[in-house]
Order: structure tokens, then C-alpha cells, then sequence
């Protein structure tokens, strides 16, 4: 499968997930912009193929210069993927306006604003594709996690939808599912479990893995072929799906 000539546009690209598709992409034959606040996170693994942008997806003006200086320095966006999030667990009647509010922006609106802004260009091109990394937290109830729950299901409402308004083109709009993937997030949530359940932290990270079905962490590249499988020719067909990459049944 190649990707040749293609340019893709992977927020949060510079680490975990985001970094696997990233390199999977490129492997594939495409010029990658990754994106990111932290500009030396995105320095450090740029390279061939790999061009940093720093942008903050919860501010509108960002992203869409940041889409913007991708297309100038790149060419038109053909492949999007909405990665980039934040997952942090509270009770909703612990949950103030602030806390909502920075997951929603971060998960949900950073989504809306930068399919919008690529989309310009695959309108103009009338081939696309957008693969959003949404959640098993998309599709059902997270426990302690209302917040990053209701916007992961957001997320897959919001791909769901495209899919219909673009039906009978050539863009295509779908979106992963994972359970837990060993990145950062994971290793951040162990320790915030641990404190707040008031348990080790070996015994917090065997609830996290006991919560995929197959009983093991998902290596983020498992996330990043079927990204891969999703933006390639042989998946024309595949329109509004929502991928879970659990073990087993969500
Ligand atoms: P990471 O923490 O490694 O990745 C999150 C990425 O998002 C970082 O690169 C971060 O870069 C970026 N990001 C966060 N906030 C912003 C912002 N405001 N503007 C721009 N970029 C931002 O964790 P993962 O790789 O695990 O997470 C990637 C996605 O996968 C998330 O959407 C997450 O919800 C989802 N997911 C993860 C699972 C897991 O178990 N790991 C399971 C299911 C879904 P920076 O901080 O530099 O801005």
C-alpha cells in the first residue's frame, strides 16, 4: 500500500499514538505534519517525511493557521487524523465547569476544527480521508470518567455524521476504538488511580489491563496498522465505522 505524494496532518503526532500512525503513515510513503503544543516534543522526532507544527487544538486561531502553514509548507491535506486528547478521569459531582470545558476543547472541539480546516482541501481534491482516535470510552460508559466519555462519544457522533453528509465521494470518515494502549496517558492514569483509590500502583495498572478483554495493553503500532488499513485505497468501501481495538468486544 503506498501513500506516495499523499500529506497527512496527525495532531498529537509527536508521541504515543499519534507517533505510531505518524511513522506508519510515512512508512507508506507520506509527508506527515505532526502537530503539538510542545514544540521540542515534535523537534525531537522530526526527520524525514516527519514536519513538526506546533498548534494547540483547543484554540481556533491555532489550528487553523496551523492547517494553514502544513498546506504552504506541504500541499493540500488528503489525510487527517484527530488524535490528539487528553484523558483524565473525575467524578461528574466533582467535575467543575473548567474541567469539562478543557476535555471537551481538547477532545471534541480540537477534532471539530481541524477536520474543518482539511477539509477545505479534500473537497477541492474530492478524495480524503479522516480517521479520528476516539475511545472504547466512545462507545460505552467509562467508569469515573463522564467527562472524557461523553466527549470520546461526541467524537464518533461527529465522524458518524460526516460520513453520511460525504456519502457516494471519495471521502471517507472513521474512527478507532481503542482500550488501553501503553503510552503516556496510561502511565499518568496508574498514578492518579493509585492515588485516589488509595491502592499501589502495580495493583491500579491490573485494573487499567483487566479492563482490555484480552487481558494485556495494546501496543499503540496495533492502533497505528489499522489507521494505516483505514487511509489506504483498499478501504473505499469501509465509510463510518468506528473500529474498536480491545482485545474483544467493547
Ligand atoms: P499521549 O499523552 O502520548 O498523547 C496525547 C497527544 O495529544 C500529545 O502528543 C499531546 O501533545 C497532544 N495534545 C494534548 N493536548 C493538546 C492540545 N491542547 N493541543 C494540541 N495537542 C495536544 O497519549 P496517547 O497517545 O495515549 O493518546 C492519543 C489519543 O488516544 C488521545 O485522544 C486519547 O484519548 C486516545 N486514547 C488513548 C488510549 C490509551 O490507553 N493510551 C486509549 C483510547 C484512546 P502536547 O502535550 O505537546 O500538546
Amino acid at each position: 500500500m503506498t501513500l506516495d505524494g499523499k500529506h497527512a496532518l496527525v495532531t498529537g503526532g509527536g508521541t504515543g499514538i499519534g507517533l505510531a500512525i505518524t511513522r506508519a503513515l510515512a512508512d507508506a510513503g507520506a509527508e506527515v505534519t505532526i502537530t503539538g503544543r510542545r514544540a521540542e516534543v515534535l523537534d525531537a522526532v522530526a526527520g524525514p517525511r516527519l514536519h513538526p507544527q506546533v498548534m494547540d487544538v483547543t484554540d481556533e486561531d491555532s489550528v487553523t493557521q496551523g492547517v494553514a502553514a502544513a498546506v504552504t509548507a506541504h500541499g493540500p491535506v488528503q489525510v487527517c487524523i484527530p488524535n490528539a486528547g487528553i484523558a483524565e478521569g473525575r467524578a461528574l459531582h466533582k467535575t467543575d465547569t473548567d474541567f469539562w470545558r478543557r476535555i471537551m476543547a481538547t477532545n471534541l472541539d480540537g477534532a471539530f476544527w481541524t477536520i474543518r480546516e482539511c477539509l477545505h482541501d479534500m473537497r477541492r481534491a474530492e478524495w480524503g480521508r479522516v480517521v479520528a482516535v476516539s475511545s472504547i470510552a466512545g462507545l460505552r460508559g467509562l467508569k469515573g470518567a463522564s467527562a472524557y466519555t461523553a466527549s470520546k462519544h461526541g467524537l464518533i457522533g461527529l465522524i458518524r455524521s460526516l460520513s453520511e453528509d460525504y456519502l457516494g465521494t471519495a471521502l471517507t470518515f472513521n474512527a478507532v476504538c481503542p482500550g488501553y494502549v501503553d503510552t503516556e496517558i496510561v502511565t499518568r492514569n496508574v498514578a492518579s488511580i493509585a492515588a485516589r483509590a488509595g491502592v499501589t500502583e502495580d495493583a491500579a495498572r491490573a485494573t487499567m489491563i483487566a479492563t482490555n478483554r484480552h487481558n494485556r495493553l495494546i501496543a499503540p503500532d496495533e492502533v497505528a496498522q489499522a489507521v494505516l488499513w483505514l487511509c489506504g485505497p483498499r478501504s473505499d468501501s469501509v465509510n463510518g465505522q468506528c473500529i474498536e481495538i480491545a482485545g474483544g468486544q467493547v
